[in-house]
């Protein structure tokens, strides 16, 4: 294990106000997260994990504009100073990744759904072939405006986008995370 790598875990969206009506955070992502946090400590790899502090309407903590943030200063400072994986976790309602063609079939992603961030990595299709063993899962491709993924690798770190679909099976997200948590490890 190289102990000099650092794992960070981000879920920008993940603050909720509760009893609120509108779904203003992602409602699974702070779950995700933490699980796989667990995991990786259970792992003994150092391990830094970022739970917004904002909901999405006042501060979108995964755009551009949101740099000047305390939350995003922290993540800045992290990658400058170390080098690693990051793992930026959110969370879908179930039909969002749903794909439909023009001949009205359509074609619906998994419960985990890889963005990665164009041009795409080997390392995105890696994570989601070992997820596909344990879970449905999709890749796709994402978009630049995911900054948290973008400025994690302009700053050379290996980053890729998670998504969990919000009615996720809660007996299977132990496999799961350790999956992720095995291959932040590996890569
Ligand atoms: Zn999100």
């Amino acid at each position: 294990m190289d102990h000099s790598k650092l794992i960070i875990i981000t879920a920008p969206h993940a603050y909720c106000t509760p009893g609120s009506k509108v779904r203003m955070c992602d409602t699974f992502a702070e779950d995700a997260a933490l699980e796989i946090y667990a995991c990786l400590l259970e792992r003994g790899h150092s391990v830094e994990l970022l739970l917004s502090d904002t909901i999405r309407s006042v501060s979108d903590l995964n755009r551009i504009e949101s740099r000047t943030t305390t939350y995003r200063q922290r993540l800045s400072g992290l990658l400058k100073s170390h080098t690693g994986v990051l793992l930026d976790i959110h969370s879908f309602p179930r039909g969002e990744f749903d794909i439909t063609f023009s001949s009205g079939e359509i074609h619906k992603s998994g419960d985990v759904v890889v963005l990665d961030i164009a041009p795409g990595t080997a390392y995105s299709e890696e994570l989601t072939s070992r997820l596909s063993e344990v879970i449905h899962t999709t890749l796709l491709e994402g978009s630049q405006v995911n900054d948290v993924v973008t400025q994690s690798r302009q700053k050379g770190w290996t980053s890729t986008l998670i998504e969990f679909v919000e009615s996720f099976p809660r007996a299977k997200l132990k496999r799961v995370a350790a999956v992720v948590a095995e291959w932040a490890i590996d890569v």
